[in-house]
């Protein structure tokens, strides 16, 4: 049987003691209880003392499960043993405790029994709980965000980095964490962010710079940055970088779009100019051609003059051409829309041309759409579209290729005609300039350079699209794509200028 403690001289000090505690004998009953474990359980000392401490803890009459009590190990002498104990008290509050077993040993060292010391560390447990809410809710922020948050000790040693790097580079953030901030972005680079930060009091706002995805690939970014101090010094780097891609790809577009713009303000300026001089040539020309021709009939058929007469007269022809396609170009020709199957009218150009000696030793390639593909468009001017791009391929290839046509129906339900060649190509300097007016790579005399831009007139005036599909050494395409239905303005138009019956 051990001293009681109030037979000794330490039993005020263990009624003193602010823990709540009781002495066990080896058979865990119950032999001394201080006054504040009765005053926490609400028990006498006859509700405690001489029973056994599972019946006192946990009003149970059996033993607890070793895995939950560590009396054992205690009353073997071991160091360091506590039992968590956690309930709900009558006042409906979560309780944890912890239990220290510290074994009692008589005057020859044996072990006689065990004190039990309860702790109440409710508090330190309920500010765990909390600080861990906190700190999932800080992940689960960090992690929701758009932008990618990496944080980084001052030795550039990634500490931290969240989910959006997988959207962004396509790294899963354990990949990133331990390694070096260089696997991220250039080390030029980050020696720059750097120094800004040291410049601007640790906190450095929308930088552009550039990251690198797994695969090494470059991607411009925005990058807010700062230092994280501690006791007034810093300790680590936190960027938030926005992926600039998507921002800048629209701004691009925006730029061209823009460009666009002032390209066809540039171009029915010069419309409008080549209209007013078309319309000053017309008569002189005509008077040239038709007093050239009383000159030419008044005169006998082998005067010396008659070729000269000739050379006058094809020479007014072609500035007469010319001032058609300007007149065409200008839009100020008339118009008649009707419905026409576009196939048909590229066989209705091809078939007007096919027999110029330019065609002989070229192979052509037809693929019509089986289906009429049915627009609305003046069939005149759609003709000479495609006589102008045919005859670019022809003159392209130098009289020897394959010239290869194609019609057919695109995904946007646009009716689409391709003319290939097997020519030389544009030159990349050249391929933005081709459908300007008076712009030509021919010989003086062999081309306007109004062709193009006659064709790119009428096709969009069509409310379509003309462009340079490919171009390289193997050759050239043009694809031209059409509405099913012409633009409202359009059809305005030809009913206002509805051709005068001739005669
Ligand atoms: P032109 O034929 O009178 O020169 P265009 O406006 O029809 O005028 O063409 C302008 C220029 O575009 C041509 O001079 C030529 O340099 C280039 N081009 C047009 N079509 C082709 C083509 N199929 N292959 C190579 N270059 C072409």
């Amino acid at each position: 049987m051990m001293g009681h403690p109030a037979g000794n001289p330490y039993a005020r000090l263990f009624n003193q003691l602010p823990f709540p505690t009781v002495v066990l004998n080896r058979e865990m009953v119950v032999e001394a209880v201080n006054q504040v474990f009765l005053k926490r359980y609400g028990l006498s000392e006859d509700q405690v003392l001489g029973h056994r401490c599972h019946e006192v803890f946990y009003q149970s009459e059996s033993v607890c499960p070793e895995n939950r009590c560590h009396f054992a190990e205690a009353l073997a002498g071991q160091d360091n043993c506590f039992n968590l104990h956690h309930y709900v008290n009558r006042a409906g509050e979560e309780v944890f405790e912890e239990i220290h077993l510290v074994a009692l040993r008589d005057d020859q060292g044996e072990v006689e029994g065990v004190l039990e010391i309860v702790r109440d560390i409710s508090q330190a447990k309920r500010l765990e709980a909390s600080l861990t809410e906190t700190n999932e809710f800080l992940h689960r922020l960090l992690n929701s965000m758009v932008g990618v948050v990496v944080a980084a000790d001052m030795d550039g040693k990634i500490l931290f980095v969240n989910q959006s790097v997988k959207r962004v580079l396509d790294f899963e953030p354990e990949e990133l964490v331990g390694k070096p901030l260089t696997m991220l972005g250039p080390p030029e680079d980050l020696r720059q962010a750097r120094r800004l930060l040291d410049n601007s009091r640790g906190q450095v706002q929308g930088v552009r710079t550039k990251v690198f995805t797994k695969i090494g690939e470059e991607v411009p970014v925005r990058l807010n940055s700062s230092y994280v101090y501690r006791d007034g010094a810093p300790v680590a780097t936190v960027g938030i970088f926005t992926d600039l891609r998507e921002k800048l790809k629209m701004e691009d577009h925006l730029v061209q779009a823009r460009m666009q713009v002032v390209h066809s303000e540039k171009l029915a300026r010069l419309g409008r100019m080549a209209a007013g001089i078309a319309h000053e040539l017309n008569n002189p020309l005509t008077g040239i051609t038709v007093y050239a021709e009383l000159l030419k009939e008044s005169l006998p058929p082998d005067h010396p003059a008659q070729n000269d007469l000739n050379y006058i007269i094809e020479d007014t022809e072609r500035c007469r051409d010319i001032v058609r396609g300007l007149l065409e170009y200008s839009r100020q020709g008339e118009l008649q829309v009707e419905d026409t199957d576009i196939s048909e009218v590229v066989e209705d150009a091809f078939n007007l041309i096919r027999d110029n000696s330019v065609f002989m030793h070229v192979e052509v390639v037809r693929h019509y759409f089986p289906e009429p593909l049915m627009i609305q468009g003046d069939k005149k001017l759609l003709r000479q579209v495609f006589i102008n791009l045919l005859m670019n391929a022809v003159d392209a290839m130098d009289g020897r290729g394959t010239l290869t046509v194609t019609t057919y129906l695109d995904a946007e339900d646009f009716r689409c005609v391709e003319v290939s060649d097997t020519g030389g190509g544009i030159d990349q300097e050249n391929l933005r300039r081709v459908f300007d007016p008076f712009f030509t790579t021919k010989a003086v005399g062999k081309g306007t350079g109004l062709g193009l831009s006659v064709a790119f007139g009428v096709i969009t005036r069509h409310g379509g699209e003309i462009s340079v599909k490919e171009t390289g050494q193997q050759g050239t395409t043009f694809l031209v794509r059409l509405p099913a239905e012409a633009p409202h303005e359009l059809l305005a138009f030809a009913r206002a200028y509805k051709p005068q019956p001739r005669g």
